[in-house]
């Protein structure tokens, strides 16, 4: 038995089909999860249950599914009015139709993490500079106001993915050498703790503590730094019980806990044929 991370991006709607939009992507995945017999679990529920023996599951188990949202668009939850494609169904609600549709057992565990940018001035650039041709990011889209709301519902947890994203939009990032773009480029305690234990603390005390103990790396990108020292020698002040990356790979549970892999929609897969693919490859 393998499980699978796979990654949506709410702010992917630049068309109003599966390989352009995620919100068609996710509702239409949904169902085709759970049609190829896959159990949907929390990111928690999945790495623990692979990760804590570092053996396979036994075979004849189902494929495990967890599901994360990046970067920390409100569309995570509420939807919204493109001005050129129209209505968007928000993550939220495209979960909740499942289950009205589906019903409650038919995926028991269904939930979903969501990897938000912790420094509120870096969301109110980001969201004035966003990129036309990858994204839609519209006004007051990337507030925070939504993270308790959503943890209330009990179908969605909020993670850390850095302070600012070293995004490249940013005058002046949390970087002792200005480092934008590159995470790579996080390299030793201080770098680190500015992007890392800033975003958690700041993610802790929106969400009265209740900020899931994941880190997902902007652009998906780390170094042996991050992986090999900085994350597990630090686990318990920073709260974190795992970190993501993005490559198209399955967890076996054999992987370093630091540096687990994530799939992409729209990247690794763009149709409900590819995702078929990575799904049957358990
Ligand atoms: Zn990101």
């Amino acid at each position: 038995m393998k499980g699978f991370v796979l990654t949506y991006h709410s702010h992917h709607v630049v068309g109003s089909d599966y390989a352009r939009n995620d919100h068609i992507a996710f509702a239409a995945d949904l169902e085709l999860m759970t049609d190829a017999g896959c159990e949907i679990v929390s990111l928690g529920t999945l790495t623990d249950g692979l990760l804590r023996t570092g053996k396979d599951a036994p075979h004849d188990a189902r494929a495990q599914v967890a599901i994360t949202f990046d970067d920390g668009p409100i569309y995570d939850v509420e939807g919204f009015t493109h001005p050129q494609f129209g209505a968007q169904r928000g993550f939220l609600n495209i979960m909740r139709d499942f289950v009205s549709k589906r019903g409650r057992d038919a995926q028991p565990g269904l939930h979903a993490t969501s990897f938000v940018i912790a420094s509120p001035e870096a969301r109110r650039i980001i969201e004035a500079t966003y990129d036309a041709h990858y994204t839609y990011v519209g006004a007051g889209a990337m507030t925070d106001a939504w993270w308790n709301p959503a943890i209330d519902t009990g179908l969605i947890a909020i993670a850390n993915h850095s302070w600012d994203h070293l995004h490249p939009a940013l005058p002046r990032v949390a970087h002792s050498r200005q480092a934008k773009a590159d995470f790579t480029q996080v390299l030793d305690a201080e770098d680190a703790d500015a992007q890392i234990a800033d975003a958690g603390a700041f993610i802790g005390a929106r969400t009265q503590r209740r900020n899931a103990p994941f880190f997902a790396y902007p652009f998906g990108h780390y170094n042996a730094f991050l992986v090999e020292r900085y994350l597990p020698e630090n686990a318990a002040r920073l709260g974190l019980r795992a970190a993501f990356a993005v490559e198209a790979r399955p967890i076996t549970g054999r992987e370093n806990r630091w540096c687990l892999p994530r799939f992409v929609c729209g990247d690794d897969w763009k149709s409900p044929e590819e995702l078929t693919t990575i799904l049957g490859s358990s």
